[in-house]
């Protein structure tokens, strides 16, 4: 019998399933209903901000950050060019220019040296995004926008639970956006939130995610709006999932050291790298293998596949993509094609991991990969 290890999995427990019962029995099925108070309440308080607002997905929670805070056509948005594309995509639908920065290769995410170089007479905002769970350097790309007087939106999607210095990203910017996704760190299935401690920009969020509906006048628009809502039930599942935050964020960290343990002896096999400054929440348990290119790099993943071992390759630049503009950021090119995500959740065993490695270790060495 062969055991088959996905990259991801949520973490459903009995708990998930009382309150999204209790939310399907309780008629509030919508968007209007205790929950979505409530996981607004809790998730304002894992961050530490004052709002948050809760949307469909996070890939809204971007788009309605970008609207709320005024950014449109003729703007210039930075973003690091290796992201999930939802990064550049939601930029292009509030009708602003993305502009591709280099990573640093130890964090990965957006390198602030580099920020300068970029900036025009257009750039209205920087968006860093905290990949793979490691927060991008927020000190430092606070520090350019404000001498130079930009917005800073963080795309927190693959990073609930992380830290600079013990402080909660998505509290550095004028605003931060999640994602509950199915495979993230904390779900409801599809979801997104918006995090500040402007009261006006949360307020703007929520208008906008309700088809701009005036709140004077009912069936008034006095703009365009949306339905970005999230509903009850998917509050709910979050809920259930807040409660157990210190269990699935924590179990993400003690997951990551019994690889970094495991794979210790095996220096040709890179993971994470986690800056002194920062508490990596590792969404995805990243290998990186110096001098691997995409086709070997594929090659190795479908062997893995059929061996067991589902993983998944690092995001292209997104500047390689034929609708957006090419950038000259020869990291995110360098590092794209040699890297890989292994099985990343809450429920992995030792013995799981000892398995894992094992045929990741095996396979590398039969491909020529590692010695
Ligand atoms: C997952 C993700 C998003 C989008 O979230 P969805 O909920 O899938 O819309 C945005 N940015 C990054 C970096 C992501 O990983």
């Amino acid at each position: 019998m062969s055991i088959s290890y996905p990259v991801s999995r949520p973490s459903i427990t009995a708990l998930e399933i009382q309150y999204v019962t209790d939310a399907v029995r309780s008629g509030w099925i919508s968007s209007l209903g205790s929950y979505i108070s409530r996981f607004e309440a809790d998730f304002a308080a894992l961050c530490g901000t004052k709002h948050a607002v809760s949307v469909c997905n996070g890939t809204a929670a971007l788009h309605l950050a970008l609207l709320a805070m005024g950014i449109e056509r003729g703007d210039e948005v930075i973003v690091p060019d290796l992201s999930f594309i939802a990064t550049a995509n939601a930029v292009l639908m509030a009708g602003a220019t993305p502009v591709f920065c280099d990573v640093d290769p130890f964090t990965l995410c957006l390198d602030p040296r580099l920020l300068e170089g970029l900036l025009t007479g257009r750039t209205k905002a920087i968006m860093p995004v905290h990949l793979y769970g490691h927060p991008a350097d927020m000190r430092a790309i606070v520090d350019v926008a404000n001498r130079h007087g930009l917005l800073v939106i963080e795309d927190a999607a693959e990073a609930h639970g992380a830290t600079i210095e013990g402080q909660p990203v998505g509290s550095f910017g004028a605003c931060g956006t999640f994602s509950f996704y199915g495979n993230k760190n904390l779900t409801t299935g599809e979801g997104g939130m918006v995090v500040t401690d402007d009261g006006l920009l949360a307020q703007r969020c929520r208008l906008l995610r309700d088809h701009a509906m005036s709140g004077q006048r009912r069936y008034w628009h006095q703009e365009l709006g949306y339905n970005y809502r999230m509903t009850n039930l998917q509050a709910a599942v979050g809920c259930a999932q807040l409660d157990r935050a210190e269990a699935l964020l924590g179990g993400r960290r003690a997951l990551f050291k019994l690889y970094q343990d495991r794979l210790a002896s095996h220096p040709g096999l890179r993971l994470n790298r986690t800056a002194n400054w920062a508490g990596n929440s590792f969404w995805m348990v990243c290998v990186e293998i110096d001098g691997l290119d995409e086709a070997r790099r594929d090659a190795f993943m479908g062997l893995l596949k059929q061996r067991g071992v589902d993983t998944r390759p690092y995001f292209h630049p997104m500047s390689d993509m034929p609708y957006l503009r090419a950038a000259d950021t020869p990291q995110a090119h360098r590092l794209s094609p040699i890297g890989l995500n292994l099985p990343t959740y809450v429920g992995l065993e030792d013995r799981d991991v000892d398995a894992i490695v094992g045929t990741l270790v095996q396979t590398a060495r039969e491909l020529s990969l590692i010695a």
